[in-house]
């Protein structure tokens, strides 16, 4: 059977069974929070269990790496709907040790995607068009200043108003353990 399928087989008995009845909640966050995280598999159940986030909680936000970009991306533009549209007052970059995005090996990536099938010359005319393929690539060095770095671009974005805090923490992806990097309360 397909994944597809699969899915579409399990889903129908979810309906049936009405199991989506104990999940029924609002789309504005109930603890005003907003959430940036890393897609690490690691992280799906057991980031909202450590920090005893519930459907309805929470906008989770996630990327490779938990990590803000650009001021003008996707990411910002969902932290600034989640703030205004959504009525969240808090955000917390949540970066983990063990990430797939520090250290990442870009030339190595580069070379995955070309045995793929992605020609030299579309890695070429990319690069020639003006994006640097490694530094768009790459994650980070260390988490730490990574998450440092994306609570900076939050906070000092134009866009964010005065009252919004941001804070940044690292979370184990084993034991789900916090380490507080960025404490937005304090000035
Ligand atoms: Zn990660």
């Amino acid at each position: 059977m397909s994944k597809l399928d699969e899915i579409l087989e399990y889903n129908k008995a979810f309906i049936e069974n009405r199991e989506y009845e104990k999940y029924i909640t609002s789309k504005n966050p109930k603890k005003k929070l907003v959430i940036l995280s890393c897609m690490d598999t690691r992280l799906t159940e057991l980031l909202p269990k450590a920090m005893n986030l519930k459907n309805g909680d929470a906008k989770i936000i996630k990327n490779a790496g938990a990590t803000v970009m650009q001021p003008f991306g996707s990411i910002s533009r969902s932290i600034i709907v989640a703030i205004y549209e959504f009525l969240a007052d808090e955000v917390i970059v949540v970066g983990h040790y063990g990430c797939g995005m520090c250290n990442l090996d870009t030339d190595n990536l580069l070379n995955k995607i070309e045995n793929r099938g992605i020609s030299k010359e579309v890695i070429n005319t990319i690069s020639n068009s003006g994006i640097n393929l490694n530094k768009w690539l790459h994650g980070f060095d260390s988490v730490e200043e990574s998450i440092k770095n994306s609570v900076e671009v939050i906070k000092n974005h134009p866009l964010i108003p005065e009252g919004v805090v941001v804070h940044g923490i690292a979370i184990s992806p084993e034991t789900g353990k916090i380490d507080v990097i960025v404490n937005g309360y304090e000035k």
